[in-house]
């Protein structure tokens, strides 16, 4: 039996996991078998015992893994789930061969030093990442600590991806207007029906740069990222469509300003991949002593959206609502616990790991840390004034309006 272990793997398409295990079954006759754990998450809790996932991102994982377990059954693949964890799941069933995807932050390859340690003849890919760790510019060891060197250096090297996946065949469908920032399905699928709709929009791709600090509705950005988190859409394959629609363009800043973006969510990759285990502590990796304390009252305001700053609670109600936080709000919310309300930036951080639909290690923790001032940030404090954001980004007050009922 060969086992494909799926980490952030929800797709089949540009999945060197999924082409391995397809080609090792061929040489062999021996069967596939795909099998997510859950690892006892869906009901652990974090610090302060935050629970670590949300219904609402339990049911995206859910809904995904059913996604793609229709999508194995045309190929004979089972697809199985287990509470627990993998390592007594692969104990139990001792596939032959193991193929799996890498993965950057701390505990994840803890998990894999332990599948290591089962001796197990093992197949790994980066599925999850636009570069593998033998790409980075001048070296993983000398990875930049701030962004814009980083993005410089890949820029220079012009990554093309060849993808093995059919390239996306844009059809200009409209908008799905939606006053909910995230109304879309979990699964391939959808997250390549999106990819196609934004990119062949004239409001989508096409005028991404300027529009991309909204805060209401689904067009305004992407709205890649749960899809990224889950692996139901490869990075590869948005930044090789974003190079295609630049060229059919004559170029394109506004297209471009997406494969920006999604090197910062490359930097914060491997960011976690150097940081470890200090990534997620009170000093950050930068080892700035700590400032802030807790107050269980203020964060609980917080977490209801009862701060009595209407552009926090409103978007802390769309956080707890939707699973889902544009950019431009995650910035103030973050803002508002460090240094408003001067609490210790990892509870916030817990909390979003919680809620997010798109939670993703790296960058949920790396962002934190870079507004909590111990992270990647030149600037030593990186504070919002609230309501000259919510005069610049809510002019009109319907973001407020809509998540406060007023
Ligand atoms: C405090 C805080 C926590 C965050 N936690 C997460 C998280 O857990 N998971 C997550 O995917 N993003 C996180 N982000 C980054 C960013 O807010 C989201 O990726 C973005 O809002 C998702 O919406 P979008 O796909 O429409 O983004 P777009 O604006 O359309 O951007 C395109 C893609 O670029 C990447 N991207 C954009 N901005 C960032 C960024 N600052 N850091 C890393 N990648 C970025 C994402 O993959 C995104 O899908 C966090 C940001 C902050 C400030």
């Amino acid at each position: 039996m060969i086992v494909w272990w799926l980490r952030n793997d929800q797709r089949l398409s540009d999945n060197p996991c999924w082409e391995a295990a397809r080609e090792l079954a061929a040489e062999s006759g021996a069967e596939v078998h795909a099998v997510f754990a859950w690892n006892g998450l869906e009901r652990a809790q974090g610090l302060g015992g935050i629970p670590r996932m949300s219904p609402q991102r339990i049911a995206w994982i859910r809904e995904g893994l059913e996604a793609l377990a229709r999508e194995l059954r045309q190929w004979k693949v089972p697809l199985h789930q287990t509470e627990g964890s993998i390592l007594d799941w692969l104990n139990a069933n001792r596939p032959e061969t193991l193929v799996y995807s890498r993965a950057v932050a701390y505990d994840e390859r803890k998990q894999e030093a332990e599948v290591a340690a089962l001796g197990l003849n093992v197949r790994r890919f980066w599925t999850h990442t636009l570069l593998t760790p033998d790409q980075i510019p001048g070296g993983l060891d000398r990875l930049s600590p701030t962004f814009t060197p980083f993005r410089h250096r890949v820029e220079r090297e012009a990554f093309q991806f060849d993808l093995n996946a059919p390239a996306v065949e844009l059809d200009v469908t409209s908008p799905t207007s939606s006053l909910q920032a995230f109304p879309f399905d979990a699964g391939e699928a959808a997250a390549l029906a999106r990819l196609n709709a934004y990119l062949a929009h004239p409001d989508g791709a096409a005028s991404y740069k300027s529009r991309r600090n909204g805060l209401l509705g689904s067009e305004f950005s992407t709205k890649f990222s749960p899809w990224l988190a889950s692996g139901a859409l490869s990075p590869r394959r948005i930044w090789q469509a974003c190079l295609d629609l630049e060229d059919a363009l004559g170029g394109s800043l506004e297209v471009e300003w997406i494969r920006v973006e999604l090197l910062w969510r490359e930097y914060f990759q491997w960011v976690a991949y150097t940081a470890g285990a200090s990534l997620f502590r009170k000093r950050g990796f930068r080892e700035v002593p700590p400032r802030n304390g807790f107050n269980a009252k203020a964060f609980q305001r917080w977490i209801d959206g009862t701060t009595g700053d209407a552009l926090v609670d409103a978007g802390m109600r769309e956080l707890a609502e939707t699973g889902f936080s544009s950019n431009r709000a995650r910035q103030n919310l973050a803002s508002y616990l460090i240094h408003d309300l001067g609490l210790d930036w990892r509870y916030g951080a817990s909390y979003f790991e919680s809620q997010l639909l798109d939670y993703d290690p790296a960058s949920n923790w790396a962002n934190w840390a870079y507004l909590a001032g111990v992270g990647n940030d030149p600037r030593p404090v990186r504070r919002f004034n609230t309501a000259k954001q919510a005069a610049d980004y809510d002019a009109d007050g319907a973001f407020r309006a809509l998540w406060l009922g007023a």
